[in-house]
């Protein structure tokens, strides 16, 4: 890379895609370094919920005022990735009603719409609720897909001039005389530096680890969040428990599914890079849950998997630090020009995280432009609402919004490939031009495909042979097959029980496999 940028940001997790964003339309030149593919972090493992604010109201008034804040805001500039679900907070007879009234103070202290409802009408109105609740209070939480969040915000950065780079990590700085002054990457062609005014590390967890290499210190706290898949949705609504936040007491709407979580334990570092879920964690999530909503106790779980958060702390158990914003400007607190991070934060909140980075890169770069992220709708979402289109096309238009105009839906382009999610082969076509995806798991993030009700089982094989002849290898069709199940198996392996197993040994059977790596 011969080109010299303005801005070069290290991690392609939300808050990377954001960053990227908001600095490619104040007319930087920027470039984004993923070593993986976009959302490989916490972004793509998380719950899915848009925070109303709620959940932090009580312990944390800027928190929830923050993600009150950017809520209202994703809900207008991506409404391609935001199901305006709306949110409950139920108390059961164990929780008394104590928890409830302060709560609400502290939702309108803090600006966030919650109502107390009557607890008949709404188990009326939500007959999966625990029926024995004693109040319900609703609140604007929301359910948002990450994975197509991300995508949005890097497309709109590519199409505001800035260059991403995936499947490259950044393994060094390059220095002069102390500034730092781009980065040493090293990818499929082999190590090289990229040259840069600034270098923003918005790695998450892995953050702390980068900045090491150049003797500053990130005091972070891996702390784990393990989750759990069903079958369907159980309700059409964020359901949380209206209590201190805890484990296991958040459910939300996602596409096809629902979402349980999560845990909060503390990890080491080395566990980061391959997070498993125990079957400890599935066991409470599970007893948790069913206090939710009692009949995820016979509902399939289709798959378990787990996330870490990039947390800054200096001790604490995971669930009493802050998941405040964190914007370090490493010249100022460490004698190291030309270095900034940000971490800490929230998917709800990390539109906002790139507006502050991009402030402080425009601040130390002299430059005067301003924001415009909150008014600009993002990729996708330039028109309100998600339209009426074909039968074929109405899953990409739910997906992906206006960018399905671009997609060819004409002759092979309508033909449907996974029937969970009804992805078509248009969309896997639009993804590869798009997003240079590689295999099914790139395909799989930037589309949904395998990640519904039958777990690939009937779609794996189909789309691996569409992919691999778009790519132009047919050979590699029963490689992706294979390379995918395996990766599908390790979610699968911590529920194997009932129907989830039965469906792994029909897998097994079906695509000739003798034995998954545990
Ligand atoms: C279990 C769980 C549940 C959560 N639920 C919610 C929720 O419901 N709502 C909400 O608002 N927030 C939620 N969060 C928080 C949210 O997911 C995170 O705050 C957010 O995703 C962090 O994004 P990030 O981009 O900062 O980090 P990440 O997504 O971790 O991205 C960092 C990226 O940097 C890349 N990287 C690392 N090292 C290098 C390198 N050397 N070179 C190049 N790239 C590198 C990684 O591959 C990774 O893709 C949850 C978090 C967890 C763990």
């Amino acid at each position: 890379m011969k080109k010299e940028y303005d801005v070069i940001i290290v991690g392609g997790g939300i808050t990377g895609a954001c960053t990227v964003r908001d600095c490619a339309m104040r007319g930087l030149r920027s470039l984004l370094i993923e070593r993986e593919d976009l959302c490989d972090g916490a972004s793509g493992r998380n719950h899915g919920l848009l925070h109303s604010g709620a959940r932090y109201a009580v312990s944390d008034q800027e928190g929830a005022r923050e993600c009150i804040r950017e809520n209202l805001i994703l809900k207008k500039i991506a409404s391609n990735c935001v199901e305006s679900t709306g949110g409950l907070f139920i108390s059961l007879p164990e929780d008394g009603l104590e928890w409830q009234a302060n709560f609400v103070a502290k939702c309108h202290e803090a600006g966030i719409d919650a109502k107390i409802l009557d607890p008949e009408k709404v188990k009326r109105d939500y007959p999966a609720v625990n029926q024995s609740i004693i109040g319900a209070v609703s609140v604007p939480d929301a359910s948002v897909d990450p994975f197509r969040l991300t995508d949005a915000n890097v497309l709109d950065a590519v199409r505001h001039g800035a260059d991403i780079l995936r499947f490259t990590e950044v393994v060094d700085f390059v220095q002069e005389n102390g500034r730092v002054t781009g980065v040493k990457v090293r990818g499929k062609g082999g190590e090289e530096s990229i040259h840069s005014r600034t270098v923003v590390l918005a790695a998450g967890i892995w953050a702390s680890k980068l900045a090491e290499k150049i003797g500053v210190r990130i005091s972070m706290l891996p702390s784990k969040g393990s989750l759990l898949v069903f079958g369907h949705r159980v309700a059409d609504v964020v359901i949380n428990r209206c209590r201190k936040p805890s484990n296991a007491d958040i459910i939300v709407p996602d596409d096809m599914v629902s979402v349980l979580g999560t845990t909060s334990d503390k990890v080491p570092f080395e566990a980061c890079d391959d997070m498993r879920v125990t079957q400890e964690e599935v066991d409470i999530l599970l007893k948790e849950g069913v206090e939710l909503v009692p009949a995820l106790a016979n509902t399939r779980i289709i798959r378990a998997y787990a996330g870490v958060r990039p947390l800054v702390s200096e001790g604490g158990d995971g669930r009493s630090v802050s998941r405040g914003i964190v914007l370090l400007d490493h010249e100022e607190r460490d004698g190291v020009p030309g270095l900034i991070t940000i971490t800490g934060g929230k998917l709800t909140t990390a539109r906002l995280m790139g507006e502050m980075t991009a402030d402080l890169v425009c601040k130390k770069l002299g430059v005067k432009a301003v924001c415009h992220t909150a008014e600009v709708p993002l990729a996708g979402s330039e028109k309100p609402g998600r339209g009426e289109r074909s039968y074929e096309m109405k899953s990409a238009v739910w997906r992906h919004g206006t960018e399905t105009s671009i997609m060819d839906f004409k002759g092979p382009g309508s033909e449907l490939v996974c029937e969970c999610e009804q992805v078509t082969r248009a969309e896997i076509s639009y993804s590869i031009k798009e997003f240079g995806v590689r295999d099914l798991r790139d395909l799989r993030r930037h589309t949904r495909l395998g990640m519904g009700t039958c777990q690939s089982n009937h779609c794996v094989r189909r789309a691996a042979e569409i992919l691999a002849e778009e790519l132009g290898c047919p050979e590699k069709a029963e490689e992706f097959v294979q390379q995918y199940l395996q990766e599908r198996w390790k979610g699968m392996t911590p529920v194997l029980w009932g129907d989830t197993l039965r469906e792994a040994e029909f897998m097994r059977n079906r695509y000739g496999r003798k034995d998954y790596e545990i």
